[in-house]
């Protein structure tokens, strides 16, 4: 049933006011401003949670939390309940901006035609000179599905060039490698209401009261049921606070705690030899190489207590349903792929998949984390999942596109090898989308001279990034609310997106831009959308009988179902909430195990560099802060960034709260101030890295990669922090009261506060 957006209102807005609570009769009367309600989905997170977007005239100007979407249930966090604000908001880009004089030439404004016709002009000399390859495609996981499909299908057919690639890379691809060695799909294994029948649920690397707020609401219905919590982090986070058991594990050693875990379940008898012997490949081997891991050595690995480890495999083992949820704290490392198999073993061997309550899962990032790792934007995929160098994949998404198999490129450069592909001037021209990796990758220092070196960069966003403002032509773009399409949550739902006004100014939509662009580089024929729909239903084809299959998905039914999860195979299919029930992803059915050796992070501490940095984020911020940095309250919340640091490790140091800090690793240095807690570990430092230019936490990090899925080494890297006089450039501009304010906000979180459950030591 299609639904007619423009007349629709949620239910109850006809007699309640919903700041008040109160009946309409009341003397203020909101609604009156009112003029539609838009149901669509939050822009920010995995969770996608439900909102409706209050407009009136040509403005949102409000939101409310959906009660009828069953993830969020009437609530949003702090992002969701604030995301409209970036509609309006002052810095949109209104119109296209160039330089015309050269790089050192200020950036001004432009009209469409002179931005496409340069940039079409431009690719065409850079390829005939260089080659196709020569100009690369760098796009994002926050844009709907229907657009994630329009930049791979934009870089193979337009453009020709094999190296297109995302910012997905930086964020979940680690779990996307755990998840194909081990269980031969791509997605979650389950819906999250199946957090309520687990007896045991298991955070490894997961801050999910501040990353996914809305999630938190899931884990406390399942602990009042009865379901007991386990917490592997180096912080002390919210959810920690609460756990049965807490483990607070030096950063970077994962591994060799799943493996330990998995000895104890062994050891103890605690396998599912039925469900390992008719649904698994490869026991046995891992099975030998976990015994080696005794728990009394990995306690020294990780800084636990052998107890505490034994304690935790033993709950986990018993449980009759389990879930394992890991986010970037176990993905952001040069072994992270590793660390996902290693908890799909453990998962594995206790038999906890196919059935309510049991799985392992990861909670992506990024609004669309999941299906823009599946739309074929990603350098070695094809929509659906498909793979680029499979002979049957290619003829078959040629066929759908109308081109000939050898006009396909192959595989090129994930993201994170762009950048010295770029240096090296292999690539000369960049067009990025949705990106903001002035922030996002690490090696700020190296990252720059890449794209300052570009022969041509194209940025299109809707505000001017840290990467825009390198740029040497803008283009703007369109924000969630401002057109319609699909995304695929944390859980593999799809949902859509709903417009409800047009973009401001000279604006555009991306999908707009990018078609245009294919037209003005003589492939319009392959690009004939006049809707996102029409966009839809060819990326829709592409997937049919894939393993990402959406080919029985339609707006109807996303509409009438509140989501489907894929598979959706056919018309009649209502989706497949919970993955496994009876076959994994490989051709036979069952799924892997993978022996994995612990093999320690690519820094580890000495004497020049005696601490460990770890990075991520906060409540308040998405991402690289692009959005809501600029949003008033969220800004307000957390305006800069901070070194949290162990009490104990700051009274050695002569640290106090509130002091300027420098924090030094083998690529760079930043200073921030101190804020002293008693919540991390006492050789552990963290550094919240939504920020940008000199804020950026990311001029410290490791650029080492992940062998398999090209993941930056973020949450681990070897540091000294000491007490500095010296503020950082930023301070000029700083209310030394404002940011005062804003630490002390800091500490009255649970997650940084002292807190009556035992401190790490
Ligand atoms: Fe929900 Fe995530 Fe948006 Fe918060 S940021 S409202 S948890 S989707």
């Amino acid at each position: 049933m299609s639904v007619d957006w423009h007349n629709f209102r949620p239910q109850g807005v006809e007699t309640y006011d919903f700041h008040s609570g109160r009946p309409k009769e009341t003397p203020w009367d909101s609604e009156e401003q009112i003029d539609r309600y838009v149901p669509t989905h939050c822009c920010y997170c995995g969770v996608q949670c439900g909102m409706y977007l209050k407009v009136a005239g040509d403005k949102v100007v409000g939101v409310e939390p959906r009660e009828d979407f069953p993830v969020n249930h009437g609530m949003l966090c702090p992002k969701g309940a604030t995301a409209y604000q970036t509609v309006n908001h002052p810095d949109r880009l209104t119109y296209p901006l160039m330089r015309r004089k050269g790089k050192n030439s200020p950036l001004e404004r432009a009209t469409w035609d002179e931005a496409l016709d340069t940039i079409a002009r431009r690719f065409r000399e850079i390829q005939a000179q260089h080659g196709n390859d020569a100009v690369s495609i760098y796009s994002g996981s926050s844009m709907t599905n229907e657009k994630c499909y329009l930049m791979g299908k934009f870089a193979r057919v337009a453009v020709g060039t094999r190296h297109t690639d995302y910012n997905g890379r930086l964020c979940m691809s680690s779990a996307t490698g755990a998840n194909e060695r081990s269980l031969g799909i791509d997605r979650a294994a389950n819906p999250i209401t199946d957090m309520l029948h687990a007896d045991v649920i298991f955070v490894v690397g997961a801050n999910v009261g501040e990353c996914f707020p809305i999630v938190t609401s899931w884990l406390w219905k399942a602990r009042d049921r009865g379901c007991k919590l386990i917490v592997a982090d180096p912080r002390q986070t919210p959810i920690a606070r609460t756990a049965d058991i807490y483990l607070p594990l030096r950063p970077g050693t994962d591994s060799a705690l799943l493996n330990a875990m998995l000895n104890v379940v062994i050891r103890e008898g605690l396998v599912d030899e039925e469900f390992i012997a008719a649904r698994t490949n490869g026991w046995e081997e891992t099975r030998s190489l976990a015994l080696q891991y005794d728990p009394e050595q990995v306690a020294k690995i990780c800084g636990l207590r052998a107890d505490a480890i034994i304690e935790a495999a033993r709950l986990y083992g018993r449980a009759k349903a389990a879930m394992i949820y890991t986010a970037r704290g176990l993905e952001h490392q040069s072994k992270g792929v590793d660390n996902g198999v290693a908890c799909a073993n453990l998962a594995l061997a206790t038999g906890n998949f196919g059935h309510p309550g049991a799985g392992y899962m990861t909670l992506t990032g990024q609004g669309n984390g999941q299906g823009g790792r599946e739309m074929g934007q990603k350098a070695s995929q094809l929509p659906g999942e498909r793979d680029i160098e499979d002979p049957e994949d290619r003829a078959y998404i040629c066929s759908v596109w109308g081109i000939d198999e050898n006009d396909l490129p192959h595989s090129g450069y994930p993201a994170t090898l762009q950048i010295p592909a770029m240096l090296r001037q292999e690539i000369r021209a960049c067009f990025m989308i949705c990106s903001n990796p002035m922030v996002s990758l690490p090696d700020q220092h190296t990252v720059e001279r890449a794209l300052r070196g570009l022969d041509l960069f194209v940025v299109t966003d809707f505000f001017l990034s840290e990467t825009a403002e390198l740029a040497d032509i803008v283009l703007p773009g369109s924000v969630w609310a401002e057109d319609e399409g699909t995304t695929t949550s944390l859980e593999g739902r799809v949902i859509k997106y709903n417009k409800a006004v047009e973009p401001p100014g000279e604006a555009r939509r991306d999908w707009e831009i990018v078609c245009d662009l294919a037209r003005r580089l003589g492939k319009g024929q392959y690009f004939p959308f006049s809707s996102v729909r029409e966009i839809f239903d060819e990326m829709r084809l592409c997937t049919k009988g894939a393993k990402a299959d959406y080919w029985g998905i339609t707006y109807e039914k996303i509409d009438a179902q509140n989501g489907v999860f894929w598979p959706c195979p056919t018309p009649e299919s209502v989706g497949t909430p919970r993955l496994y029930e009876e076959r994994f992803g490989f051709p036979d059915g069952k799924a892997r195990f993978n022996p994995i050796y612990y093999i320690p992070p690519a820094e580890e501490p000495d004497g020049e560099y005696p601490m460990v940095l770890t990075t991520g984020r906060v409540i308040y911020h998405y991402l690289s802060g692009n959005q809501t940095r600029r949003t008033p309250f969220l800004k307000e919340m957390a305006p800069y960034p901070w070194v949290e640091i162990h009490q104990e490790t700051a009274d050695r140091l002569g640290i106090r709260d509130n002091d300027w800090v420098q924090v030094r690793t083998r690529r760079g240095e930043m200073t921030a101030p101190a804020l002293v807690v008693r919540s991390i570990r006492p050789d552990t430092i963290f550094i919240p890295y939504h920020y940008g230019h000199s804020q950026a936490a990311n001029i410290l990090t490791n650029p080492v990669l992940e062998p398999m899925m090209k993941i930056p080494e973020y949450k681990v890297c070897a540091a000294a922090i000491a007490r500095t006089e010296q503020a950082p450039d930023w301070a000029a501009e700083v209310n030394p009261a404002v940011l005062a304010a804003a630490l002390r906000k800091r500490h009255e979180l649970p997650s940084a506060s002292d807190s009556p459950r035992p401190t790490l030591r």
